[in-house]
């Protein structure tokens, strides 16, 4: 799928969104998940081929430890038909409270921040690396930045990393390396911003890790890199009981995974703004109805059944370069 234009950060360009779709149907129900995975490994470590390889063992039942994100998208998947089948919404499903979340639109290097303002959003994030530093404060209420391990080995990463104090930035999310929660954890004390990890947070096991070092850095979740939507609520009970600011991730979804994302957006102990955007952020044409702003910069969590969302066929039929079909008996 086309981005409506390209998205550049610390780990490089795109043009183009490849996405991994499941489709599973039973007894006449249907239940769509989406893979976070993207084409090539960078950002992470699975990418769109080793999730297709994955599939047909975890959908017959394997456990694929390094495979979170095909896991996610197939548990995505059966919890669309099962609370479908039930007509309940995931967001009831999960215990979600807000009926909408604030929005954050994710600016690239050679993005304009002004026209995320000017659309109405009331929380931008941008992306920043040693090069891409921000120098002025956009118009929006709420301002983060996300550096995605850039700052790795600069000696002078903090001092650099102080000057967007004066910029009054909300947080600074994984400006340091990902093993490096130390390193985040100083940083934490010596600037006023909430330092965030992100690509640090690989597992539960990971955010345990992290609060065990105390609660001065906050934690990001990304459903897909936890395994799914149950171990994404298993970390906002964590985050939530251990008092630590938290937020929903966003790996630049259509509005399958975004219409999951956002019902776990909803529960209460997310503390920032999710990275969840309106579908224009990202695509002229979404797989589902775009989702769209409100007049205060929120998105509304779905209420229907599932996920939701209605799947756009004919979208998802021009879009697809290939398809496999796992027959399973239960
Ligand atoms: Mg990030």
């Amino acid at each position: 799928m086309p981005l409506v234009r390209p998205f550049a950060t610390a780990d490089g360009t795109i043009t183009t969104r490849d996405i991994l779709l499941v489709r599973v149907l039973a007894g006449g129900a249907e239940g769509w998940g989406e893979c976070g995975a993207a084409t090539s490994p960078g950002y992470w470590h699975e990418t769109l081929d080793t999730a297709r390889a994955s599939l047909p063992a975890i959908i017959r039942g394997a456990v694929i430890a390094d495979e979170p994100m095909a896991h996610a998208a197939f548990e995505m998947a059966m919890l669309d038909l099962t609370l479908r089948e039930r007509g309940v919404s995931l967001a009831d499903h999960l215990g979600a409270t807000r009926a909408s979340v604030v929005a954050t639109a994710t600016a690239g290097f050679d993005d304009d921040v002004t026209a995320f303002v000017d659309a109405g959003y009331r929380s931008v994030k941008v992306k920043i690396d040693p090069e891409h530093m921000l120098r002025e404060r956009p118009r929006a209420p709420i301002v983060q930045v996300d550096a995605n391990q850039s700052f790795t080995g600069r000696g002078d990463a903090f001092d650099v990393l102080a000057t967007l104090d004066e910029l009054d930035v909300l947080a600074v999310e994984q400006p340091l390396a990902r093993d490096d929660i130390d390193g985040h954890v100083a940083l934490a004390a010596r600037v006023a911003a909430t330092v965030l990890l992100d690509e640090s947070i690989t597992s539960i096991t990971a955010i345990d890790d992290v609060l065990r070092r105390g609660t001065q850095v906050g934690i990001v979740v990304k459903p897909a890199r936890l395994g799914g939507v149950a171990a994404a609520q298993h970390a906002h009970d964590v985050c939530a009981a251990a008092g630590v600011p938290a937020k929903v991730g966003g790996l630049l979804e259509t509005g399958i995974g975004r219409a999951a994302s956002l019902a776990v957006a909803a529960l209460p102990g997310f503390t920032l703004p999710a990275d969840l955007s309106a579908s224009d952020r990202y695509w002229d044409e979404d797989l589902t109805a775009p989702f769209v702003l409100d007049g205060d910069g929120c998105l509304a969590v779905p209420r229907g059944a599932g996920l939701g969302v209605d799947v756009r066929m004919d979208v998802v039929e021009r879009a697809t370069v290939w398809r496999d079909l796992i027959s399973v008996r239960t």
